[in-house]
């Protein structure tokens, strides 16, 4: 095992929030270190365009604003290296972060983690994913698909959320549970059902997702569970809504988590956790607002408190 000198502050993870927390820390003077996992720059950059981030009028992509951020963080002076932490032990002082054979040392850790959509994992999901009319985000990419037919699979609040949204733009929405109730709270699973841009596909399971030879959605091939019908939802966007899995395992007994996986800040606050100088940010940490802007806040958020606790600690 390998040991590294004692960092003031490491984040982990790419994301909105993990690269926000890095440009503060940098401007602070913290030199920090950045552990990027699986997916540099986190899911904005299976966006095509964002068009909700404040600042930019005529959008941007995701892959470039998260290019930007990570730009803007060097050039305050943050380093970057590729680890994924697998356990932690926040035990001792200063914290170990394991990644591998490496142990990392730090005074202060900030976990940007954030969440991976659940997908469904049916054909056609994966190849057209991102740009090609699958996606996991209506607040993202809702405003595509004007006018055109569309599908969210799913039946909890975030299906029904997903689905009230789309009926801004699309002509029609068909919601596909696999069941006959969904999940989602009365008042949301009432607003959707009664909707009359909503159609509601009950008892039914996706099974394809058509347009890979022409690189575009152009269908949702379901199942009715109980009449065994097969038919094809002629669809320009299909919204998968079943749920995230936040990226938390490594820290889980370490840090107190809630039942769905995500972290459960401290004390009334946001970003805080139990062990001091320890700090959670973005969508690990948050499962009701999910937004680039919001995972940006809980970065800047973290990293001005881990200032101030090495201030405080001798940092
Ligand atoms: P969720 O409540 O876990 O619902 C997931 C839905 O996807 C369920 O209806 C489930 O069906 C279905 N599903 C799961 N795996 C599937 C598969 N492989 N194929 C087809 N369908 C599948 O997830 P969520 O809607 O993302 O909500 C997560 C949490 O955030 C909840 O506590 C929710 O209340 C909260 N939330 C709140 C709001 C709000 O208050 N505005 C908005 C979004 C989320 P079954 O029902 O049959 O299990």
């Amino acid at each position: 095992m390998s040991s590294s000198p004692v960092e003031n502050v490491v984040i982990i993870g790419t994301g909105c929030a993990g690269l926000t927390a890095a440009v503060y820390a940098g401007r602070a003077n913290l030199n920090p270190l950045v552990l990027e996992g699986p997916l540099p720059g986190g899911q904005l950059t299976t966006t095509s365009e964002v068009e909700n981030f404040p600042g930019f009028p005529e959008g941007v992509d995701g892959f470039q604003l998260m290019d930007n951020l990570r730009k803007q963080a060097t050039k305050f002076g943050t380093r970057f290296e590729q680890a994924l932490v697998t356990s932690v032990d926040f035990k001792s002082m200063p914290r170990k972060l394991i990644a591998g054979d490496r142990t990392i040392l730090a005074k202060s850790v900030i976990i940007a983690t954030g969440a991976s959509p659940r997908l469904t994992s049916i054909p056609g999901e994966r190849e057209l994913y991102g740009g090609k009319g699958v996606t996991t985000c209506a607040t993202c990419d809702g405003a595509f698909y004007r006018n055109m037919d569309v599908a969210v699979i799913g039946g909890g609040d975030s299906a029904a959320e997903e689905a009230l949204f789309l009926t801004r733009f699309a002509s029609k929405i068909y919601l596909v549970h696999r069941r006959d109730t969904l999940r989602a709270s009365k008042i949301m699973a009432d607003r959707a059902t009664s909707h009359p841009k909503i159609e509601m596909v009950w008892d039914s399971i996706p099974l394809e997702i058509t347009g890979v030879a022409k690189n575009a959605v152009d269908g949702l091939r379901v199942r009715n569970l109980k009449t065994i019908v097969e038919r094809t939802l002629p669809v320009k966007g299909v919204f998968v809504a079943i749920g995230h899995i936040p990226n938390t395992a490594a820290f889980a007994s370490a840090l107190d988590v809630d039942s769905e996986g995500y972290f459960k800040p401290a004390n009334g606050s946001q970003i805080r956790t139990r062990v001091p100088g320890v700090y959670v940010a973005g969508d690990c940490a948050d499962h009701v607002y999910r937004q680039a802007v919001t995972a940006a806040g809980m970065g800047c958020a973290a990293a001005i408190e881990a200032e101030r606790w090495l201030a405080e600690h001798g940092g």
